[in-house]
């Protein structure tokens, strides 16, 4: 980093994986498992996945037709553009937007139509999103726990985004990479939990995030049998299997839901104590209700662009953080900088130590 700041910017654990993961991924590489897993996944993590699935949405899939595991939440995102999205389709997105949904859109010709989300919490208007649909919208993006804002739709919102595509051909691709990380009692609405919504969808999810091994990437998709055979077919010939060791791995892992019902209530505890210096700061906030990022808005301290802010704090502060205007349609800016605090108790601290300096 150009300035050697202390970084909380990208998102990403400065602390480890569990060490009993880590150990299930060398006894899986000592057994042997060290040549291609089958196209779609192995079988027992898919198993695992459609189990949990059931277990927290009441959602069944197939793990035969329904489930495939993926490089990371990124890849499956792509492919789900890729299989269904041809030149001159719309996509509806939401803005701040995580930046990888446009460029996949646009390399298969299709054309990104963002919709800015409102107010300082960016919430949806949804009376924005039906006069954005046309009879060219193929597909709705949406992304709960969100990236960049850390807000969560509520079953509220999902309701009205069924009714709006009751009737229609257009699909959903939900993204739920941080699904597990959810605060202060609210739950996760996933779009499995609607049964009209999850006929039309296709929802990828992201094991790095969930367990704190980003670098590993990986991930999965789930969808009706009619929509993953299409996944399938791109799938097969751009990645075809993804890395073995760490599926049996994660097959075992999965099979011990404390692995991840404990999540929440481990980054609440980092969010909150992250808040307990901000609160000595300069800086306000609303706590996020999901994710592991926080935005912290800087109006009271200083008038420049957060782009500039931003640059400043890491320049004369040491401390990185992203501005949020780059996410936004016309870098619409609210003065707010996104930290991430999935970071160990001393970062945390330190973290604080520099805010309250501002
Ligand atoms: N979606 C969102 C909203 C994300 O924040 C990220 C990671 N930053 C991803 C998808 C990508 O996840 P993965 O690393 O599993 O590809």
């Amino acid at each position: 980093m150009q300035y050697e700041a202390l970084n909380l910017a990208q998102g990403f654990p400065d602390f480890p994986a569990d060490p009993r993961l880590i150990a299930y991924v060398n006894e899986a590489m000592v057994e042997g498992y060290n040549q291609y897993a089958p196209m779609s996944g192995i079988y027992s993590l898919r198993e695992a996945i459609s189990g949990k699935m059931e277990a927290l949405y009441g959602a069944r899939y197939d793990p035969d037709k329904e489930i495939t595991i993926t490089i990371g939440a990124t890849q499956a995102l792509f492919t789900a553009i890729t299989a269904f999205i041809y030149p001159g389709d719309e996509v509806i997105l939401f803005k701040p937007a995580y930046d990888c949904y446009e460029p996949a859109i646009k390399i298969n010709g299709g054309i990104p139509v963002p919709i800015q989300m409102e107010g300082k919490d960016f919430h949806i208007n949804w009376e924005d999103v039906r006069k954005a649909i046309s009879p060219k919208t193929r597909m709705v993006v949406i992304n709960s726990p969100h990236n960049p804002s850390g807000n969560v739709l509520s079953e509220g919102d999902m309701q009205q985004l069924q009714a709006l595509l009751k009737g229609t051909d257009i699909l959903v691709l939900s993204d739920e990479a941080y699904e597990h990380l959810v605060f202060d009692g609210h739950t996760h609405q996933s779009v499995a939990k609607f049964p009209d919504l999850a006929s039309r969808s296709l929802l990828c999810a992201s094991f790095g995030k969930t367990f704190h091994a980003t670098g590993w990437k990986m991930g999965y998709c789930t969808a009706p049998e009619e929509l993953m055979g299409e996944f399938r077919k791109v799938h097969e010939f751009n990645v075809f299997a993804v890395n073995h060791p760490t599926q049996r791995a994660l097959a075992k892992y999965l099979r011990e839901p404390e692995n991840y019902l404990q999540l929440p209530k481990f980054f609440q505890e980092k969010r909150d104590l992250f808040l307990s210096a901000v609160r000595q700061s300069r800086f306000k906030f609303t706590p996020c209700k999901g994710t592991y990022f926080q935005l912290l808005e800087y109006e009271d301290i200083s008038g420049e662009r957060d782009v500039d802010f931003a640059e400043r704090l890491a320049r004369e502060f040491g401390i990185a953080g992203i501005p949020i205007s780059v996410f936004n349609t016309g870098q619409l800016d609210h003065r707010q900088i996104r930290f991430c605090f999935a970071k160990k108790r001393e970062t945390l601290e330190r973290a604080g130590e520099i805010l309250k300096k501002i």
